[in-house]
C-alpha cells in the first residue's frame, strides 16, 4: 500500500515532472498533485488547498525555485519545501536553506529526494503537534488568567516547596498585599500575630507531606482592619505523581464570622434577658406583695376594731407608707415599659440645681437620721448661677433613686451628694460608706432587672429597675452615669448632665416640707371626679383651704356648674371620666373662665400627660395617687398667704 501524499509541483520541465513523480512512486508514495510554472499559478494552488509538500525546480524561464520559496515564507507556512537544481552549486544551497528551504537537490542525484520527503514529513507531523499543544497550552493558561483574574474568591499558586509564585487580583483585595508583597513567603506577614504561628507551622507539615491543606485565619490590614479567611490548597501532581505546586483559594468569611458573632451575643442576651426576667418576676412578686399585706392587713384592722387615736394614726401611716412604696414600684414598671418602647421624652424647662440638692435633703433627712446615718450635702455653684435647663422631674427622679439606694446599702456611716461644675457639664455625684459593689457588676447594674444578690436570700428588697431608668433618664438629659466601687469601701455613683446656665435670679424654690399655714383657708373649690374614695379623700385633703368645696361627678356636670359659678379659686379635674372626660371639660371652661386655677389629676405616670393637660388648659397636674404634700406643694405655687 502506497501512501498517499499531495504535492505541489513547481516545474516548467514536463520530463522533470515525470522523473520526480517516478521516483516518489518508487519510494512508496501515491502522489496527488500539481504542476504550476508561474507565480499566479503557484499562489492559486496555495489558496486552493493544503499541500503536504512542495517540490520546485530552481531556475524556471517565468519563475524561480527562490520567488517561490519567498512566497511560502511570506505566507508564514511550514510546508516542507524542496528545492531540486540542475546547475548550482554549494553557494546556493546554503543560501536556500538559510532562507526557509527544508532541503536542496540535485536533479542528478534524486536518490536523495525520498529520505529528504520522509524525513521533512516526519518533522512536519512534530511541529504540527507541538503547535497544537503551544496552541492548547496557550488557550488553557488564557482561561486560567481570565478566570482567576475575575475571581470572587483569592487564588494563589505555589512551588512544590510551598513558597508561593502567583496571587490574583481579588486575593491582594483581601489581604491588602501587592503582588510582590504576597510572592514567596511574604504573605504570612499580613497574616495576624496570633495565627501565623500555627498557620506556617501546618501550611509546613502539608508540603513535607505532600498533602492538601485547609485553615481559618485572620489577615491584619495596615489600617489595623482585620478580615477572617478560609484557606484552601490543593496540591498539583505531575504525570509521574511528584508534587509541583500547589493551587489555593482564600475566600472573605468576615462577614459570616461577624454574623455569627453577633448571634452568639444575641443568644446570650437572649439567655441572660430570660435569666432575669425570671428573677424579675419572683422578686417584683415578692415586692408587690409586701407592702400590700400590709395595706391589706392594716386597713382590715382600722375597719374592724376600736382603736385609740394614737394607735389609728401610726396604722394610718404605714398603710399609707406600703401605698406610696408600691405605686413607686408600679412607676418604675411602667417607666421602663415606656423606655423600651422608646416613648420616654425630655421636658425641658428651667430649674435650680441648689434647690434641687435641698429639697433632696429635706426629703431624706427623716430616714437617714432613723437610720442614724449622717446625711450632707455640697453645692458648688452661687444661687444665680444654679440655673440651668434640664427635665426636672427626670433630674429629681435619678438623684432621688440614687440616695435612696445609698441609704439602703448603708448600715452606718455616711450619705453626701452634691454636684461640682466641670468644663460645660454639671457632675453629680452620691457617696456611702456602704456595703460596696464588686467591680464586676460596676456595668451590670445599670441592666434592667440587674441586683448585686438575686438569689431568694436577697437581703434589700428592691426592683432592680432603679438604675436602668437612671441610665436612660441620664442619657435622656444628654449625660452619662457610672460607679466606683469596692465591696465593703461604699460606693460612689456619678452622672453627668449638660449645664446651660441661664444666669437668671430666681426666688428660693420652697423645699418641701412645710405647713399649710402658708396657704389660704377660704377658697371656693370645685371636685370633678367620678371615684367616690378619691373624692372623699380628696375633700379630706383640702378641707382646711376650702371655705366651700363642690363635687362633679363627670364633665358635662363640671361645665354645668363651672357655667353657674364664675367664682371658683381651684378646680381639680380628674382626666378620665366618664360622659366628658377632663381634657374636654377643661376646654369648655376655658371658653369662659380662663382665670380660674385647674390642676389636672390623672392615674396615668406617663410622660406627655402633663403637656395633654397645659395644652387643654390646665394650669398644672398631678398623678394619683395624690399625695397631701404634692398637693400643697403644686397648690402652693398659685395660693400663698
Ligand atoms: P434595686 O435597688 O431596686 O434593687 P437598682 O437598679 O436601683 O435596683 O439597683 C440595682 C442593684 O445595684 C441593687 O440591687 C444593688 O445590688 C446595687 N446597688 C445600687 N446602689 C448601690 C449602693 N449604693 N451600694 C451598693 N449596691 C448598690
Amino acid at each position: 500500500m502506497k501512501s498517499p501524499i499531495s504535492v505541489l509541483i513547481i516545474e516548467d520541465s514536463d520530463n522533470d515532472k515525470e522523473l520526480l513523480l517516478l521516483e516518489l512512486r518508487r519510494g512508496g508514495y501515491d502522489p496527488e498533485y500539481i504542476c504550476v510554472k508561474t507565480e499566479k499559478e503557484m499562489i492559486a494552488a496555495l489558496d486552493q488547498r493544503e499541500w503536504e509538500l512542495i517540490i520546485s525546480d530552481y531556475s524556471m524561464p517565468k519563475f524561480s525555485g527562490f520567488a517561490a520559496l519567498k512566497i511560502v515564507k511570506d505566507r508564514n507556512s511550514d510546508i516542507p519545501f524542496i528545492l531540486v537544481s540542475g546547475t548550482i552549486g554549494e553557494e546556493l544551497a546554503v543560501k536556500a536553506m538559510k532562507e526557509g528551504a527544508s532541503d536542496y537537490l540535485m536533479k542528478g542525484n534524486l536518490k536523495r529526494l525520498i529520505p529528504a520527503i520522509d524525513r521533512e514529513l516526519k518533522d512536519a507531523k512534530i511541529r504540527i503537534q507541538s503547535k497544537l499543544a503551544d496552541a492548547a497550552l496557550k488557550e488553557s493558561e488564557l482561561r486560567f488568567r481570565v478566570l482567576t483574574e475575575s475571581a470572587p474568591v483569592g487564588i494563589f499558586t505555589t512551588d512544590a516547596s510551598g513558597s508561593t509564585d502567583y496571587v490574583n487580583p481579588r486575593w491582594s483585595e483581601i489581604s491588602k498585599l501587592s503582588f510582590g508583597e504576597a510572592l514567596n513567603d511574604g504573605w504570612l506577614k499580613a497574616v495576624h500575630p496570633d495565627d501565623r504561628k500555627k498557620l506556617a507551622f501546618n501550611w509546613q507539615q502539608s508540603t513535607l507531606h505532600n498533602s492538601d491543606s485547609k485553615a481559618e485565619y485572620r489577615f491584619v490590614h495596615p489600617d489595623g482592619t482585620e478580615a477572617w479567611v478560609i484557606g484552601n490548597a490543593v496540591k498539583q501532581e505531575d504525570k509521574n505523581g511528584n508534587l509541583i505546586g500547589y493551587i489555593g483559594t482564600v475566600t472573605d468569611i468576615t462577614e459570616r464570622k461577624k454574623m455569627e458573632a453577633e448571634l452568639i451575643v444575641a443568644k446570650e442576651n437572649a439567655e441572660e434577658s430570660d435569666r432575669l426576667k425570671t428573677a424579675f418576676l419572683q422578686n417584683i412578686s415578692h415586692e408587690i406583695r409586701t407592702p400590700l399585706n400590709s395595706i391589706v392587713g392594716f386597713s382590715r384592722i382600722i375597719a374592724d376594731t376600736e382603736l385609740s387615736a394614737e394607735t389609728f394614726e401610726n396604722y394610718a401611716t404605714i398603710i399609707e407608707n406600703s401605698s406610696t412604696h408600691l405605686m413607686s414600684i408600679i412607676d418604675d414598671i411602667i417607666q421602663i415599659a415606656t423606655i423600651e418602647s422608646g416613648q420616654e421624652k425630655i421636658q425641658d424647662k428651667e430649674l435650680n440645681v441648689n434647690a434641687l440638692c435641698s429639697q433632696m435633703y429635706d426629703r431624706f433627712i427623716t430616714n437617714a437620721q432613723i437610720q442614724n446615718i449622717s446625711l450632707s450635702y455640697n453645692t458648688a455653684l452661687n444661687e444665680d448661677e444654679a440655673f440651668t435647663i434640664s427635665d426636672d422631674f427626670k433630674l429629681t427622679q435619678v438623684l432621688n433613686n440614687l440616695i435612696r439606694n445609698a441609704l439602703k446599702f448603708t448600715k452606718c456611716g455616711f450619705v453626701s451628694f452634691g454636684y461640682q461644675v466641670v468644663g460645660s457639664s454639671l457632675k453629680f455625684f452620691v457617696e456611702d460608706s456602704g456595703i460596696g459593689i464588686a467591680t464586676e457588676m460596676h456595668e451590670k447594674i445599670f441592666k434592667r432587672f440587674e441586683q448585686v444578690e438575686s438569689t431568694a436570700t436577697r437581703k434589700f428588697g428592691g426592683s432592680g429597675l432603679g438604675l436602668a431608668i437612671s441610665k436612660s433618664n441620664v442619657e435622656l438629659l444628654g449625660g452619662r452615669i457610672w460607679v466606683e466601687s469596692e465591696i465593703g469601701k461604699g460606693s460612689k455613683f456619678y452622672f453627668t448632665i449638660p449645664y446651660k446656665p441661664t444666669r437668671v435670679i430666681k426666688p428660693e424654690i420652697i423645699p418641701l416640707e412645710h405647713s399649710i399655714n402658708d396657704l389660704p383657708n377660704n377658697l371656693k373649690i370645685l371636685i370633678v371626679e367620678d371615684e367616690k374614695a378619691v373624692d372623699i379623700y380628696l375633700s379630706l385633703v383640702l378641707k382646711s383651704i376650702g371655705e366651700e368645696i363642690l363635687h362633679a361627678q363627670n364633665g358635662i356636670e363640671a361645665v354645668a356648674i363651672c357655667r353657674k359659678r364664675p367664682d371658683f379659686d381651684l378646680i381639680l379635674m380628674d382626666i378620665k371620666m366618664p360622659e366628658m372626660n377632663g381634657y374636654n371639660a377643661v376646654r369648655e371652661i376655658r371658653k369662659f373662665n380662663p382665670d380660674v386655677i385647674i390642676i389636672a389629676q390623672t392615674a396615668y405616670a406617663l410622660s406627655g400627660d402633663r403637656e395633654k393637660s397645659i395644652e387643654a388648659g390646665c394650669n398644672d397636674y398631678i398623678t394619683k395617687p395624690i399625695n397631701r404634700h404634692t398637693l400643697h406643694e403644686t397648690l402652693r405655687r398659685y395660693f400663698s398667704v
